[in-house]
C-alpha cells in the first residue's frame, strides 16, 4: 500500500511540474499555430513539438496533403531526379510528435483576439503564432502575365504541377525552339535558382533539341554565382545560352502568353516556351495579418524571428525581411530553430539559446558539376547579419565538383528528415 501512494505522490508532483511549466492564460497547454507547412512551418512545428514533449499544443495549418520541395525541383527538370522525391507528406508529423495538421488554408489574423480565420470557417486560438507562407507574386511584375496565364508561361516556383508543366514544355519544344526565361527582380526566393534552372534546361536541350536556343531577360546588372554559371555554361552548352539584362531592356519587358511573344524595350520575339518568374512578396496572409511593410516583407527581430510590429507572432522564411540571408530553404530551416527555442523558452521556461544562423546554396551545372555559396550569420539589433562567407570556385577540378554534389543529396536527405520525420 505505501509503495502505491508513494508512486502516485510522485505521479502527481511530475503532473503538477508539467502544468504549472507554460503558467499562460491559466489553460492547460499553451497553443502554438503554424501557418504553412514548409521549410520554415513545417521545422517549427515539429522543433516545438519534438522538444516540449507535450507540454505546448502545436497546430500546423497548411492546405497541401503533400509537400514539394522546391529544392531539386530543377533536377527534376534536368531528368537527375523524380517528383515523387521531391513529394513529402505529415503524417509522421501527427502520429510521432502529436502536431494537429490541419489542411486547410488560413484566412484571416486577428491579432487582438489571438486567432487565426480558416477558409472552412474554424477559427483557431493560439499563444504564439508562427507564419512561414513562402511566396505570392506581385501583380503586374510582368505586364502580360497573371495567374491566369500560368498554363501557358509557367511560372514553376511553387514545386508540383508547375514544375510537371514546365518539364512537359521544355520536352515538347520544336527542334531548333527558343526557352525564354523572364527572371525575376531582387529580392526573390532563391537567388541561383534560375541560373541552375537555365543549367537543367541546358542540359536536356543539348540532348535532346540540339539546335534550341534558350534566352534569359534579366531586370538585374548581376546574379548570385554569376561567374561560376557562365563558365559552367560556356564549357556544357556552348552557344545556346544568350542573356539579356538591363543594358540591353531586359528591365522593361511584357508578354503576350496568347500570341507566346516576348516584348524586351519594344522588340517582340517569339518564343516556344516561356517561363515567367514574377517579382515576388510575402505570402498573402502575412500581408493579411498586417505585419508586412511598404517592401511587401514582413520585418524581424534578428535575434529571435518575431515579428517587429507584434510580440506573439514570429515570421520565417521567404516572407520575412531579416538582413543578409538569402531566401533559401536552409535558411527558413535554420530561422525555424531559432524561433521555436524562443518560443519554447517563453511558454516553457525552457532555455534560450544565443540565435545563429547558416545558409548554403548548391546548384547544379552539369552532370556531376555542383557548385556552392554560403554563409554563417549572427543577430544584429538592426538586421541578421553575414559573418563568414565561402564559394566554390572557376577552375575547380571535376572530383571536387562531384563531391559538392553529393554533398547537395546529403543536405536534402538531411532538410527534409529534419522537417518531417
Ligand atoms: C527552383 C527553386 C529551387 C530552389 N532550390 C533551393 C535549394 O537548392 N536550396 C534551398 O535552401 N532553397 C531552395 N529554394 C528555395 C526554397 O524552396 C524556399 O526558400 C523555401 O521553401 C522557403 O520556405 P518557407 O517556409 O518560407 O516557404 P515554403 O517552403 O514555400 O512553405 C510555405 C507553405 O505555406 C503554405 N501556405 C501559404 N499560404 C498559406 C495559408 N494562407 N494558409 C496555410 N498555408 C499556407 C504553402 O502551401 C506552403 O506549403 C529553391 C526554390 C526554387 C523555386
Amino acid at each position: 500500500m505505501e509503495f502505491k501512494r508513494r508512486t502516485v505522490l510522485g505521479g502527481m508532483a511530475a503532473g503538477a511540474a508539467i502544468l504549472s511549466a507554460p503558467a499562460v492564460l491559466g489553460q492547460t497547454r499553451p497553443r502554438v499555430v503554424v501557418i504553412g507547412g514548409g521549410s520554415g512551418g513545417a521545422t517549427a512545428a515539429r522543433y516545438i513539438a519534438r522538444d516540449s514533449q507535450g507540454a505546448i499544443d502545436v497546430t500546423l495549418v497548411e492546405p497541401s496533403r503533400v509537400y514539394y520541395t522546391c529544392y531539386f525541383s530543377n533536377l527534376y527538370l534536368g531528368g537527375f531526379w523524380e517528383l515523387a522525391d521531391m513529394g513529402h507528406s505529415y503524417g509522421t508529423l501527427a502520429a510521432r510528435h502529436g502536431i494537429n495538421v490541419v489542411h486547410d488554408w488560413a484566412v484571416g489574423v486577428d491579432r487582438d483576439a489571438q486567432t487565426v480565420t480558416l477558409a472552412g470557417g474554424d477559427t483557431l486560438p493560439y499563444d504564439r503564432l508562427v507564419l512561414s507562407p513562402g511566396i505570392d507574386f506581385r501583380e503586374d511584375s510582368v505586364p502580360g502575365w497573371s495567374v491566369a496565364a500560368q498554363n501557358r508561361m509557367p511560372h514553376a516556383y511553387k514545386a508540383g504541377s508547375q514544375s510537371e508543366l514546365l518539364k512537359a514544355q521544355v520536352e515538347n519544344m520544336r527542334e531548333g525552339g527558343t526557352y525564354c526565361m523572364v527572371a525575376p527582380p531582387n529580392p526573390y526566393r532563391c537567388p541561383p535558382g534560375p541560373y541552375e534552372r537555365i543549367s537543367m534546361v541546358a542540359h536536356v536541350l543539348s540532348q535532346h533539341n540540339p539546335t534550341a536556343k534558350i534566352l534569359i531577360v534579366d531586370p538585374k546588372e548581376n546574379f548570385s554565382k554569376q561567374g561560376l554559371f557562365e563558365d559552367g555554361w560556356a564549357r556544357h552548352y556552348p552557344g545556346m545560352i544568350e542573356r539579356v539584362g538591363p543594358d540591353f531592356g531586359g528591365d522593361i519587358v511584357s508578354v503576350d502568353p496568347d500570341a507566346m511573344t516576348v516584348s524586351i524595350d519594344g522588340v517582340v520575339e517569339n518564343v516556344d516556351v516561356c517561363n515567367v518568374i514574377p517579382g515576388q512578396k510575402a505570402g498573402r496572409i502575412a500581408e493579411l495579418a498586417g505585419i508586412t511593410d511598404d517592401s511587401g516583407w514582413a520585418p524581424a527581430v534578428p535575434a529571435n524571428m518575431k515579428s517587429r510590429m507584434d510580440d506573439n507572432v514570429y515570421i520565417l522564411g521567404d516572407s520575412a525581411a531579416q538582413g543578409d540571408m538569402p531566401k533559401s530553404g536552409f535558411s527558413a530551416n535554420s530561422q525555424a530553430k531559432v524561433a521555436a527555442n524562443s518560443i519554447r523558452h517563453e511558454l516553457t521556461d525552457a532555455r534560450l539559446f544565443p540565435a545563429r544562423y547558416a545558409n548554403t546554396c548548391w546548384s547544379l551545372i552539369g552532370t556531376d558539376d555542383g557548385v556552392k555559396v554560403g554563409a554563417s550569420y549572427e543577430p544584429t539589433d538592426e538586421k541578421i547579419a553575414s559573418v563568414e562567407g565561402f564559394i566554390s570556385q572557376v577552375g575547380e577540378d571535376a572530383d571536387l565538383r562531384q563531391q559538392t554534389y553529393e554533398e547537395s543529396i546529403g543536405w536534402y536527405n538531411g532538410i527534409v528528415a529534419d522537417m518531417f520525420t
